[in-house]
């Protein structure tokens, strides 16, 4: 059975026996908090649960090494979203150890394109090396993602930005950066 199908009736059943009753929440961060963290698949239930938060505690944010790469970009929008809509009040930058993000380049990813079929040349004038571009040290792209969060002109000065970096393993939290504020 494709996986799909195998999900759609997982799911009846779950409506059916009212599994979402324990999950039933508001849309608001009940701890006034947004996280912007990796999409990492050992981060899934391990970063809720080594911050005791709970389904409605925190919004959420989370891409490909949990990055804020421009002021403008949708991870910056969803951080303001969070603080002026939905009553954030503090926000945390949430790199890991062992990221897929580390040491990527754009050169591997444009091959497996190409080996796929994908004609590479459709993408010129675009700058696909910044696009595609890891970090060297997760240190730093947590400090640089702060930066662009305490940077922006729309982030209230009244928000603090806090920089750390968890281990998928054990989810020990390495603080890097506390109480970081608009500085512009
Ligand atoms: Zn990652």
């Amino acid at each position: 059975m494709a996986k799909l199908d195998e999900i759609l009736t997982f799911n009846e059943r779950f409506v059916e026996n009212k599994d979402y009753e324990r999950y039933a929440t508001d849309k608001l961060p009940h701890k006034k908090m947004a996280i912007v963290t990796c999409m990492d698949t050992r981060l899934v239930e391990l970063l809720h649960s080594s911050m005791d938060l709970k389904n409605g505690d925190a919004k959420i944010i989370r891409n490909a090494g949990a990055i804020v790469s421009h002021p403008y970009d949708s991870v910056m929008r969803s951080i303001l979203v969070a603080i002026y809509e939905l009553g954030a009040e503090e926000v945390y930058v949430i790199g890991h150890y062992d990221c897929g993000m580390t040491g990527l380049t754009h050169h591997p990813v444009l091959d497996k394109a190409k080996e796929r079929g994908v004609d590479i040349e459709q993408m010129s004038g675009v700058d696909v090396e910044t696009f595609l571009s890891g970090f060297d040290r997760v240190e730093d792209s947590v400090r640089s993602s702060v930066d662009v969060i305490t940077t922006h002109p729309l982030l209230p000065a009244d928000v603090p930005v806090h920089g750390l970096v968890i281990s998928p393993e054990t989810g020990k939290l390495d603080l890097l950066a506390r109480d970081q504020f608009r500085s512009k």
